[in-house]
């Protein structure tokens, strides 16, 4: 196939004219834009990585403002959309379609219909497939002007702002990854970095661009893969949390073992949908508070663990030493419990004081005995 990149408004113009011409008229809704919050009070925020399998969706809620970041593939339109209700979303003050490939603008046809949409931006970069055209038409019978944001462009959400980072670059030639739009979300001291797919070229005009990168939570960038996430972005970032927004056994081998071990040697907490389901992470401007739908390895348990930046979650107290199992990866320095999430599929058994003598650390995440 041969992709071409013009002018967005163009490709709308002429795609908009047939469809005016087959629907024979188009319904009027009005534009519920945001209301400014006139400067930061604390409040609280929370973002939500739903869990749509190989896919990204993310929703974030302030106040009385909401801003959904992608819809999944084409055949989570559904879930997405009975996912925002569950949170009593009536109305999405910002839609932000990252790039346009179908898991991540194609369930957004379907949110557009169900949901009152303030503002919507797409990137200015056009790759015509079916699920870019389902989401022209939905925005077109919404009659909603679709942005194309540059990298400074800043918008309030409720509590918080959020501002565009990327793409910095103009071409990257068939490169759609690295077209995608990327904010940095900010509520207080909190920071999160929310960058769909990029890869390492776009990663690298974001460094060098000189914004301020640093992040308490990064989402890796598609889905932990290894054409992003470079060693040079996340020395940038600098991140304490990663989401991996993931798909159980996807045949692209994501998140990268080696993206993940690198991690892990940095001492960044992990929390992956295809383990965990939704990620929920809830900022009141200095603090963050995890939910996970399930915790990593089970079904149906709902945990909820709240960190305090400076100040780590209880530990659990030993019994007897000799007694107790901890468990090792292949390649970790550190020994954990049995349900962190640092842990990959078979990690090994063994007594916590054999870990001890062989010069294993505890985990950080999971507080195992000591
Ligand atoms: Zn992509
Ligand atoms: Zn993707």
């Amino acid at each position: 196939m041969v992709i071409k990149k013009f002018k967005l408004s163009f490709f709308i113009v002429c795609i908009l004219s047939l469809i005016m011409f087959l629907a024979g008229g188009c319904s009027l809704l009005s534009d519920k834009s945001t209301q400014t919050t006139g400067g930061f009070t604390q409040g609280s925020m929370s973002v939500h990585f739903i869990d749509v399998g190989q896919a990204d969706s993310i929703l974030i809620q302030s106040g009385e403002e909401t801003m959904l970041i992608d819809g999944g593939n084409n055949a989570d339109g559904e879930a997405v959309v009975s996912y925002l209700k569950k949170q009593g979303v009536k109305e999405l003050t910002y839609i932000i379609g990252t790039h346009p490939h179908e898991d991540h603008i194609g369930g957004l046809d379907e949110v557009i219909n169900e949901f009152s949409v303030g503002k919507i931006f797409l990137t200015d970069f056009v790759l015509p497939n079916v699920s870019f055209e389902r989401l022209l038409l939905a925005i077109r019978e919404k009659d909603l002007q679709i942005l194309n944001p540059v990298p400074g462009d800043e918008y309030s959400l409720g509590s918080g702002k959020f501002t565009f980072i990327a793409p910095v670059g103009k071409d990257y030639g068939n490169k759609v990854n690295n077209y995608s739009l990327g904010i940095k979300l900010e509520n207080g001291t909190n920071v999160f970095l929310l960058t769909g797919d990029a890869e390492i070229e776009s990663e690298k005009d974001m460094v060098e661009s000189g914004i301020d990168l640093e992040a308490d939570v990064m989402k890796l960038n598609h889905h932990g893969s290894t054409t992003s996430n470079s060693e040079a972005f996340i020395e940038a970032v600098d991140p304490i949390y990663a989401v991996i927004t993931v798909g159980t056994d996807n045949p692209y081998g994501h998140p990268s073992s080696s993206i993940v071990t690198r991690l892990l040697d940095e001492d960044i907490q992990i929390y992956r949908t295809d383990l965990m389901g939704a990620v929920v992470i809830t900022s009141d401007g200095t603090n963050l508070t995890f939910q996970t739908e399930k915790k990593a390895g089970e079904k149906s348990v709902r945990d909820e663990t709240v960190v305090n930046e400076t100040e780590e979650v209880t530990k659990p107290t030993a019994e007897s030493s000799e007694e107790i199992k901890v468990y090792i990866t292949e390649t970790g320095h550190k020994y954990h419990n049995v349900d962190c999430s640092y842990l990959k599929k078979a990690p090994d058994e063994i007594d916590l004081m054999e870990a001890l003598e062989r010069g294993y650390e505890p985990c950080s995440r999971c507080n195992p005995p000591q």
